[in-house]
């Protein structure tokens, strides 16, 4: 559980050294015994000590006693609840997918690696006020069959078995927001056909990470 928070801290610090999300902005959690670990409300990631990570039970209860956790809690509390598979979650007003986020729509198949985000394209959740359960809603419906998404009006959110393959996927989504940004440079892109991206998903089933 120490390690744990340490690991938390250390990926914060990151969202702001690897510019993934300026200032406070931005949310870390791991899956931990019956709930999860997250980062606290409104903190500077680099004040951050190992008692500042908050607990969350999966049905939603913390000891105010003890820290008050992200106010994005409950986004985290569904993505647990309702995808076994994700284990840690990286929150982020990331410059490039929070400007195409605001278009209020996702990346198309402009290139393959939008199945790094597990599907055919990236969906954008629509919009609703910060820390609502409509908005854990809204983002769990632009995840069915992804493990990320862009947040309208916001930014995006990745999960994953771990948190280094969480923070990897959010610089992959914002490494892929950028590209498609400067695609419109000369004209709309062309997008890659159903059947290609079809290949593309079962090749990356196969493919291994060093
Ligand atoms: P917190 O500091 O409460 O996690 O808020 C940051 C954020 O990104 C809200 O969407
Ligand atoms: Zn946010």
């Amino acid at each position: 559980m120490k390690n744990l928070r340490s690991e938390i801290i250390k990926y914060s610090k990151m969202l702001n050294s690897k510019k993934l999300s300026a200032l406070r902005s931005g949310n870390i959690s791991s899956r931990y015994k019956d709930g999860f670990l997250i980062t606290p409300s409104g903190k500077k990631y680099s004040s951050l000590k190992n008692r500042d990570i908050v607990f969350v039970s999966l049905n939603g209860y913390f000891d105010k006693k003890k820290g008050i956790p992200s106010s994005e809690w409950k986004f985290h509390q569904d993505i647990y609840r309702n995808k076994k598979e994700a284990k840690a979650i990286v929150h982020a007003h990331s410059t490039c997918a929070t400007a195409v986020s605001t278009h209020k729509r996702g990346i198309p198949p402009f290139h393959y690696m939008v199945a790094m985000a597990g599907g055919h394209d990236i969906k954008c959740a629509k919009y609703a006020t910060f820390g609502t359960r409509e908005l854990s809603k809204n983002i769990l419906k632009a995840l069915k069959g992804r493990k990320a998404c862009l947040i309208s009006n916001h930014g995006q959110i990745a999960f994953e078995e771990n948190l280094p393959k969480a923070f990897e996927l959010a610089e992959e989504v914002e490494n892929i927001s950028l590209q498609y940004i400067t695609s419109f440079k000369l004209g709309k892109p062309k997008i890659l056909s159903v059947n290609e991206m079809k290949k593309v998903l079962s090749k990356a089933k196969n493919y291994k990470k060093g």
